[in-house]
């Protein structure tokens, strides 16, 4: 299965990657993640895309597809994948209807303040990029024991950026979708568990 989760930031989209992966067992493939892990490692391209991130923009769509083209060769991708914040804009979403077939596409759809109460209470794992939320989990360290940062994007008025741009750019993929027959929606403004069942009923 080829799947594209559509949602804005904060809307649950990774959290709802890595519970898919174990289930579906294929890979998610969160281009955010790619970013970050070129920054840590600080690659040219790593540099490049950290300047976007951190004014809540789009980072150039020949470095997005640049990213997302390596990681898809890869062997693991070969019995499906799941997308993870990828595409963001018409032109992605072309570009990768070029490349594969995709199945599903789901979209979260979370209220805005939802969104940003969520996002400022959320913390990232170093080591394995799993995220919590500092509400429900009170641990200071990754359940793997790594330990748990707030991403530089995180704060409130990256946040707020990111939202717009959500807004302006990606949100035309929901009708983009809709258009294609494949879309799917569900409501994710309830807990982990309830939206989790939501999709699985879907899918
Ligand atoms: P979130 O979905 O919570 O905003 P991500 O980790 O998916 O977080 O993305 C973080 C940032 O990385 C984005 O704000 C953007 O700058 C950049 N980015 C990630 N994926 C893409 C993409 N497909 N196209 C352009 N920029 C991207
Ligand atoms: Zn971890």
């Amino acid at each position: 299965m080829k799947l594209v989760l559509l949602g804005a930031p904060g809307s649950g989209k990774g959290t709802l990657a890595q519970s898919l992966t174990k289930e579906l067992n294929i890979p998610s493939i969160s281009t955010g993640d790619l970013f970050r892990e070129n920054i840590k490692n600080g690659t040219e391209l790593g540099k490049k895309a950290e300047v976007y991130m951190n004014e809540g923009k789009l980072v150039p769509v020949e470095l997005v597809m640049k990213i997302l083209k390596d990681r898809l060769s890869k062997h693991d991708t070969k019995n499906g994948f799941i997308l993870d914040g990828f595409p963001r804009s018409i032109e992605q979403a072309e570009l990768l209807d070029e490349m594969v077939d995709i199945d599903v596409c789901l979209f979260l759809d979370v209220d805005e303040q939802t969104i940003i109460n969520r996002i400022s209470s959320r913390r990232v794992c170093k080591a394995c990029g799993n995220t919590y939320n500092t509400r429900t989990y009170i641990n200071k360290d990754c359940e793997c024991g790594g330990e748990l940062y707030q991403r530089d994007d995180d704060k409130e008025e990256t946040v707020l950026k990111r939202l717009n741009t959500f807004t302006t750019s990606t949100t035309p993929l929901v009708d983009y979708y809709k258009n294609k027959g494949i879309l799917k929606c569900v409501d994710g403004n309830g807990s982990i568990e309830d939206t989790y069942k939501k999709v699985m009923e879907i899918l």
